[in-house]
């Protein structure tokens, strides 16, 4: 291999070294194992685009990794998952097509765009609902296509499921869990108790009724029923990751989810009957004051009275609810 060298001013002989070289990325110095080309004769170092390239993208990758930040192929990824185009992927993240094709070119996305396209990835929740409010401005074509991932991803494998849900719930942290562990056969028990005393308990309904009593009983007891991990949610408070947890459960044959008498939403049955050994007379205390309180409650009623309380007025949107707020419940006590 040979190249011009301007220190001998002729074409020389080179050879590639490894050596540390430190570029600067974004404000910040990165020190990365580069390739560099050097003149046999002399030793000066001699440009190579490739080269310059290579290690410029080593620099970058290195501070990706530091940041955390996506890459290309992570993003080309995302949009695979949910057959997405360049252009309707910025539709939904409300970004510009430019902004997408730039990421995807090796731009390093901004912090906040970062922590977007990560949970676009990661949360099909999140997907479904920037799909339900932008579908308006995405093609025919664009809209069926992601509608299909969209339920493909709904249909994923148990196992899955659960390890998603293990990774929501299991979290071992005493002020988000309410000092229990997360404990799903308390968890469909606790759903047993109410859809079999209540009639059509929908989901939204649900997810109050099961709220207030890992609460109400960490607020009595400091110690919650089920383990659940909860957080701020359109209509009130909701398990995180509520739509697979029921999921997940209906696909163990623990719940099943069925049309209410509107037709509007779902509501959730129980497939297995109470079992009241599996509670202490505490918590079996806490379920029937919570039974007693909502007990012929619309789900809206419901939802409006969650809304009023601290864990949900101070929480915002998707925000993790920590049980210390049971202290000052005032629907019940
Ligand atoms: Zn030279």
């Amino acid at each position: 291999m040979c190249a011009y060298c301007d220190v001998c001013g002729a074409e020389r002989d080179c050879r590639i070294v490894q050596r540390d070289e430190t570029y600067p990325v974004k404000g910040e110095l990165i020190t990365v194992g580069a390739e560099v080309m050097l003149c046999v004769e002399c030793g000066t170092d001699l440009f190579n685009a490739e080269l310059d390239e290579r290690n410029l993208e080593l620099a970058f990758q290195e501070y990706r990794r530091r940041k955390g930040l996506l890459g290309r192929d992570d993003i080309v990824g995302i949009r695979g998952k949910y057959g997405l185009s360049q252009r309707s992927l910025a539709t939904l993240l409300g970004w510009s097509p430019a902004t997408v094709a730039r990421y995807e070119m090796g731009a390093l996305p901004s912090v906040p765009h970062n922590e977007q396209i990560r949970r676009f990835g990661d949360d099909v929740e999140y997907v479904k609902e920037l799909f339900e409010a932008r579908k308006d401005r995405l093609g025919q074509y664009a809209r069926r296509k992601i509608e299909g991932k969209l339920s493909q991803l709904n249909s994923v494998p148990e196992e899955f499921l659960e390890k998603y849900i293990l990774a929501k719930h299991s979290i071992h942290n005493d002020a988000l869990q309410g000092r229990n562990e997360f404990d799903l056969d308390k968890t469909a028990g606790m759903m047993a108790f109410f859809a079999s005393k209540m009639k059509d308990v929908t989901k939204t309904k649900m997810f109050k009724l099961v709220w207030y009593s890992d609460f109400l009983a960490y607020g009595r007891t400091l110690k919650s029923i089920s383990g659940m991990v909860y957080c701020h949610n359109l209509h009130g408070p909701t398990p995180v990751a509520h739509d697979v947890l029921l999921a997940y459960m209906q696909s163990i044959g623990l719940i099943d989810l069925k049309s209410d008498a509107s037709g509007i939403g779902e509501s959730v049955d129980t497939l297995i009957a109470f079992d009241e050994s599996m509670f202490s007379e505490e918590e079996l205390r806490v379920l029937n004051d919570v039974y007693r309180k909502f007990d012929g409650f619309s789900a809206t009623r419901t939802s409006d009275i969650s809304h009023l309380e601290d864990g949900y007025v101070r929480t915002q949107m998707r925000e993790v609810i920590p049980y210390d707020y049971a202290m000052s419940l005032k629907a019940i006590q």
